[in-house]
């Protein structure tokens, strides 16, 4: 009850009332923003007030009119020079507040305080239907928290944060989205000279565990009851009347990363920086690094040359968001239970439902994968016998998934090898158990196998294209594919084959 009632008090003070009010003066501009950003109502230490820092030569180089339009923006109506000025931060929208968020995390295991170093929060937009998403600038600038580091970004990581995450949009996997990118006119310094860009990134909000953890170091416990009760507002309303809405947030959060993660193994995703700032309270994949899709399977991949250990390698992912989690729900404890021992022991036993949530997340989505309507128990058994025949054989993930939802198998030999050919009689035999036609089976597979990913390759190709020679047209080609990943479509063959050796690519850079 005491949990409570504080929290309602401080719940009045920082929010508008629920459910949350739409900005009483739109902004009158001709895309169409409406801007409420509730971020700043929270106490002045979440965030640092800063404009963008203005660059010289600004050159929008992509647009994302699709986004756009379901956002409610209009980006037709802007000249070049308009969208330019817009997507760079040389002008800023009226009734647009922005801002560089405070956070803290974990990065590689070690806690440090971060922010947005070179982020910055353009304000919060409400579309027609009242949805609230973060509008986002990276590689804006120069930020209070941008400590030895310039506050920019290289063009290429931008380009490769906006194809991945549009391909991860059209494999129904939660995520930020991509706006624009443009360029800067100005290199940045890295190893090399390269050119400069921003990126506007769309996002159910940028709340991450980090943000906790630093709210809990600067705050104390009424900081993160402010955060917290913040976050439920905005991401889980349904859990405003709930007997412990803390526990039922970190419950809640705990679910979303299970089933998200599981999504990430089923892809052959990897998002090589899983540090507790870079882990979404709303449960959206956020941040993307050195991230990469597996071609062959092999659960110890590992792409980001950063991670020398393999701490985020594809089959750690899982125990690495437990480990987040436990993060976060470290800084609920007070909220939880006014008594530690008791709020330990809740916190505890929500940390531990993960690894089954997760579980039954993944096995339930593998179902789907190999056409499986129904639930037997010998079903991970037959699931861990064809990843191992995969492993064993470096068959490549996605190939193999998209291979038995069609109708013919691959002539390769592997596949004509006893070892297989045991492991398919089995599947068949499974199928033919379930109630559900052959036809019904095909399709749940094809709607959850796709033909067209982002392969390593075919993204470094069409980066360099666009970012060593003003290229964008292998880009849109290769956006054009992942729009519709699952789509069997002649033009688009190309995208699925897996690289040569020597096209292969083994290391995947930051580019901070
Ligand atoms: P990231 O690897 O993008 O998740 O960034 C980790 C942290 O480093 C965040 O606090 C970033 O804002 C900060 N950071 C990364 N690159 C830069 C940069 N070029 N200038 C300033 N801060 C940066
Ligand atoms: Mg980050």
């Amino acid at each position: 009850m005491y949990i409570i009632d504080i929290s309602l008090k401080y719940l009045a003070s920082v929010m508008p009332h629920e459910p949350m009010k739409l900005n009483a003066h739109p902004t009158n501009n001709t895309v169409g923003w409406r801007f409420d950003n509730s971020y700043t109502r929270l106490p002045d230490y979440f965030y640092a007030l800063q404009n963008p820092v203005p660059v010289r030569a600004p050159h929008a180089v992509m647009l994302n009119h699709a986004l756009a339009e379901s956002l409610g923006l209009d980006l037709r109506t802007l000249s070049d020079a308009e969208a330019a000025a817009l997507f760079s931060g040389n002008t800023v929208p009226e009734a647009a507040q922005p801002i560089a968020q405070a956070y803290a995390g974990h990065q590689f295991g070690h806690f440090t305080m971060l922010g947005d170093g070179r982020a910055m929060l353009l304000g919060e937009h409400l579309t027609p239907s009242g949805e609230r998403f973060d509008i986002q600038f990276k590689g804006s600038g120069q930020t209070p928290f941008s400590r030895r580091g310039d506050g920019r970004a290289a063009l290429a990581p931008m380009l490769r944060e906006y194809i991945i995450s549009e391909a991860m949009h059209a494999l129904h996997i939660p995520t930020t989205r991509s706006l624009a990118v443009v360029t800067t006119g100005e290199q940045v310094v890295r190893e090399t000279l390269l050119p400069g860009a921003i990126l506007t990134r769309v996002a159910a909000s940028h709340i991450r565990v980090g943000t906790f953890e630093y709210a809990v170091r600067q705050g104390g416990t009424e900081g993160v009851r402010i955060l917290a009760d913040y976050a439920i507002q905005r991401h889980y309303p349904d859990l405003i009347g709930s007997e412990n809405r803390y526990l039922s947030l970190l419950n809640r959060v705990i679910e979303r990363q299970a089933a998200l993660i599981a999504q990430w193994l089923l892809a052959g995703f990897i998002h090589g920086v899983m540090n507790t700032d870079n882990m979404s309270i709303s449960g959206e994949t956020i941040d993307y690094g050195p991230c990469a899709f597996m071609d062959a399977y092999d659960p110890h991949t590992v792409f980001s040359s950063i991670d020398q250990s393999g701490r985020y390698r594809y089959s750690n992912q899982p125990l690495m968001a437990q480990w987040n989690l436990a993060r976060l729900a470290e800084t609920l404890l007070p909220l939880i239970d006014p008594v530690q021992e008791e709020a330990v022991t809740l916190a505890e036993e929500a940390v531990h439902t993960f690894p089954q949530t997760y579980q039954s997340q993944w096995i339930s989505g593998m179902r789907k994968k190999l056409g499986l309507f129904t639930a037997e128990d010998e079903d991970a058994e037959l699931i861990a016998a064809l990843l191992s025949w995969m492993y064993k054989n470096q068959t490549d993930y996605t190939n193999t998934f998209r291979a038995l939802a069609s109708e013919n198998l691959p002539v390769d030999a592997v596949f004509q090898a006893p070892e297989f050919i045991a492991w398919h009689v089995q599947w068949q035999a499974r199928l033919i158990r379930q109630p559900e036609s052959r036809d019904s089976a095909q399709h749940l597979m094809q709607a959850h196998n796709p033909a067209i990913i982002p392969r390593n390759h075919r993204v470094e190709e069409a980066l360099s294209a666009a970012s060593e020679h003003g290229d964008y047209a292998p880009m849109q080609q290769l956006l054009a594919a992942l729009a519709d990943p699952y789509a069997d479509v002649p033009e688009y063959y190309d995208y699925r084959t897996p690289p040569t050796p020597s096209e292969r690519v083994y290391q995947t850079f930051c580019g901070t």
